[in-house]
């Protein structure tokens, strides 16, 4: 019950990765034939990736995940600037990922802007508008929100961005394989993905950044990845994330279906417990979230029951598990202090089935009674 914070890897994928990782062991750039069978699988993921966003695969980088990917956007656009300096815009709700990123840059001095949310956790385009300065260099939103779900109107905020010929970045680990992703549609210039988020491995992600961006590499080194990204591919797992993107784009329909079906169990049921709110948008929001927020009732003790009845579940996000804070993502709904440390992030995946949501729902209901 916590697919928000990984996935398992798929089966076929593990199998189709283990001979990178042992026979066909050749270095993608060596130009004898071990070297060429390599460099061709990565060639070939490349392309798997791109379709399933409709782009092209020289549009497509790999990296060691969202949070490489996601930094080198901020950082790389920050570099690329003749002085480190100018002004981004994000939101408040985004990812750690970007957030210490963009604090990281503060302190070598740029400005940024953190945009509100609405109690749903929504970004207005009104309030980006009203953001945008002579000195923006980039304006980054995520496509979805990991703790709570819900979706942002990407497409209308990156056209404002291009309005004002701002470079758009959108953080789309948590949205896809989820809802459906079209890069030539939604017009963004740069999108991050971790494989891990998917059923694909860990450790990978791709960068999508649209040709003739400027963007400085984050990782200096050889010229693998058109020059951009030094470092010897990491074989397996671009052979995986190929084919986890493929598969995430060839079941998306039947999976997000799936998962709405669980999701909506879950939330209509819960939310009759006393005390038991919905965070997060009503209908707005990932097909595999289900968010909530308690009234007297410790989120702490209720999700160590539930690891002793085998459930997996986050309080919010993996990220700040162990840290005692209130979530910055429901403060920024604005929630108290009270309910945003009582939380209850419940994220469902394709090999999940109806018959656990029942058993989920009555154990949670045993413990809440227990509890009180
Ligand atoms: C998981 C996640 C990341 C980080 O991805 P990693 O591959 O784990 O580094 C970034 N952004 C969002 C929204 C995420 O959910």
């Amino acid at each position: 019950m916590d697919h928000a914070a990984t996935t398992p890897l798929d089966s076929d994928i593990f199998q189709m990765m283990t001979p990178y990782l042992k026979f066909e062991f050749g270095n993608p750039s060596a130009i004898y034939t071990e070297g060429r069978k390599s460099r061709k699988a990565v060639e070939e993921a490349r392309e798997k990736v791109a379709k399933s966003l409709n782009v092209l695969p020289e549009e497509i980088f790999f990296t060691s995940g969202g949070s490489e990917s996601d930094n080198w956007v901020i950082k790389g656009t920050a570099f690329a600037q003749k002085k480190i300096g100018g002004h981004i815009i994000t939101s408040a709700i985004e990812h750690p990922a970007v957030l210490n990123t963009c604090r990281f840059l503060e302190k070598m001095g740029c400005s940024v802007t953190y945009l509100p949310v609405d109690q749903f956790g929504m970004i207005s385009e009104q309030s980006l508008k009203n953001a945008i300065r002579e000195d923006t260099i980039l304006v980054s939103i995520m496509m979805a929100n990991n703790e709570i779900g819900t979706v942002e109107p990407i497409k209308n905020l990156a056209r404002i961005a291009h309005e004002n010929h701002i470079p758009f970045h959108t953080d789309a680990v948590q949205a896809f394989g989820n809802i459906p992703i079209d890069i030539s549609e939604l017009d963004v210039d740069f999108l991050s993905l971790s494989g891990h988020k998917f059923y694909g491995p860990k450790g990978i992600g791709v960068l999508y950044c649209r040709k003739g961006m400027k963007l400085e590499p984050l990782i200096h080194g050889g010229k693998q990845e058109h020059n951009l990204r030094g470092g010897t591919e990491n074989t397996a797992g671009i052979v995986g994330i190929g084919e986890a993107c493929q598969r995430a784009s060839d079941q998306l329909k039947n999976r997000a279906a799936h998962e709405r079906k669980l999701t909506a169990f879950l939330i209509d049921q819960l939310t009759q417990i006393p005390g038991v709110h919905l965070t997060g948008h009503p209908h707005l929001r990932l097909p595999g979230n289900a968010s909530f927020c308690f009234d007297h009732i410790h989120s702490e003790a209720l999700m160590t029951a539930l690891d002793l009845e085998g459930i997996d579940v986050s309080g919010g996000s993996a990220c700040t598990a162990g840290s005692i804070n209130p979530s910055h993502v429901l403060k920024a709904i604005g929630l108290n202090d009270e309910h945003a440390r009582n939380a209850l992030r419940l994220t469902v995946g394709k090999e999940n089935s109806l018959d656990e949501m029942k058993s989920v729902v009555d154990t949670i209901r045993n413990i809440i009674e227990r509890l009180n």
